[in-house]
């Protein structure tokens, strides 16, 4: 059997006549950036998270920048993220001409970890942006006490987890503003790129969507230094589409988590992904830990099975950032799970049978 890490063929295909359709309507009406498809699809993706304002945009990464763009962060300040996340949530802070300031994660969610926030603070820090990694929220509570104590930001990057839960409150309102990726393999993903900003702020909306096109709201005339940020009308036609399916195909990752939990978890040699009492966790990702990743990894792929890794080099060690002075042993938790991490296939159409099939084979593997 070859089981694929994501089958987009599979998610795609009983929905091909909807996305056509809603492509073709773009393409009827010349609304090839931003327009009706766009806007529709921000007040819809809005209401699916419970928050007033989505501002559509170009990606995840460019949802990142905008986000500490529109709060002002500048050259000499410094922004708190976690080590274990994807390189685009540092972006945001550089972008910036910001610092970004690494934190170690928790050995249980593999979130950024609240306790050791705080001494990493300093008179230049300006906001700390919390990663919902995996699909599992990460402790807003306790983040935000230590934001409010100190005066600062706090803002959410949400690329891997559309509609998780915090204590019932989707993410993307639980801070100041979120980023959203809509990269293909997202939860909800394009067919191309494409992010979101979400924001409860009327203020920092307004001036995000302004940042988003060239600074200004009136053609040609220019408030604000800017960029193009904006989405394309062919991918607002799709994500309202996709929209529509998106709690439905998280029920089916959570039921495949669950059935992955019930192969798995007489395993004593690996560690499976744990939903915290006070989240909804999406699944964007099963991530696995053991020792034996490596040869793990590669038995799989040897019986047909995709996997990935999430993520194998911690932002603290990526060369990129040397000159920060980060070295090795200075975040043992991201440090053990970059080692250790196994991304196993996850997408909605995962079925009991393929399920079953990866998990003998891992049982196969640790029995030899
Ligand atoms: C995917 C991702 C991004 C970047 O999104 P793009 O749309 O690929 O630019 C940012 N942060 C995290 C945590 C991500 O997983």
């Amino acid at each position: 059997m070859q089981i694929p890490f994501i089958d987009f063929k599979k998610l795609h295909e009983p929905i091909k006549e909807e996305t056509g359709a809603a492509i073709q309507n773009v393409i009827d009406n010349n609304a090839f950036v931003l327009g009706k498809a766009v806007s529709d699809f921000e007040a819809d993706f809005a209401n699916a998270h419970d928050v007033k304002h989505c501002i559509a945009v170009s990606s995840g990464t460019d949802a990142n920048h905008l986000v500490l763009w529109g709060l002002g962060l500048k050259e000499g300040d410094e922004v708190i993220i976690p080590a274990n996340t994807f390189i685009a949530t540092a972006w945001g802070a550089t972008l910036c001409g910001a610092t970004p300031v690494f934190v170690d994660c928790e050995p249980d969610n593999y979130n950024i970890d609240p306790k050791k926030i705080e001494e990493k603070i300093t008179p230049k820090t300006k906001a700390i942006v919390a990663v919902h990694l995996y699909g599992q929220p990460a402790d807003m509570d306790e983040i935000r006490k230590i934001a409010d104590k100190h005066n600062i930001y706090l803002a959410e990057d949400a690329a891997q987890s559309h509609i998780a839960k915090y204590k019932e409150k989707p993410a993307g309102g639980l801070s100041v503003a979120a980023s959203f990726s809509f990269y293909p393999g997202k939860n909800l993903g394009a067919f191309g790129e494409g992010g979101a900003v979400t924001t409860n702020d009327d203020e920092l909306a307004k001036k995000i969507r302004m940042l988003r096109d060239h600074g200004s709201d009136k053609k040609y005339y220019h408030e604000y230094y800017g960029h193009n940020y904006r989405m394309e009308g062919i991918q607002g036609a799709v994500l309202g589409v996709k929209l529509k399916y998106l709690e439905e195909w998280t029920d089916r990752r959570r039921a495949a988590a669950k059935k992955y939990k019930g192969f798995l978890k007489s395993i004593e040699q690996i560690f499976l992904p744990e939903e915290m009492s006070y989240a909804r966790h999406v699944y964007h990702l099963y991530v696995i830990t053991t020792p034996e990743r490596d040869r793990l990894q590669k038995y799989l792929q040897d019986n047909g099975i995709a996997s990935g890794l999430h993520y194998p080099v911690p932002l603290h060690l990526q060369k990129c950032f040397e000159h920060l002075g980060y070295k090795k042993g200075d975040f043992p938790v991201t440090e053990k799970l970059a080692d250790e991490c196994l991304s196993l296939p996850m997408f909605p159409d995962l079925s009991e049978e393929q399920i079953e099939y990866i998990s003998e084979k891992i049982k196969h593997f640790f029995k030899q």
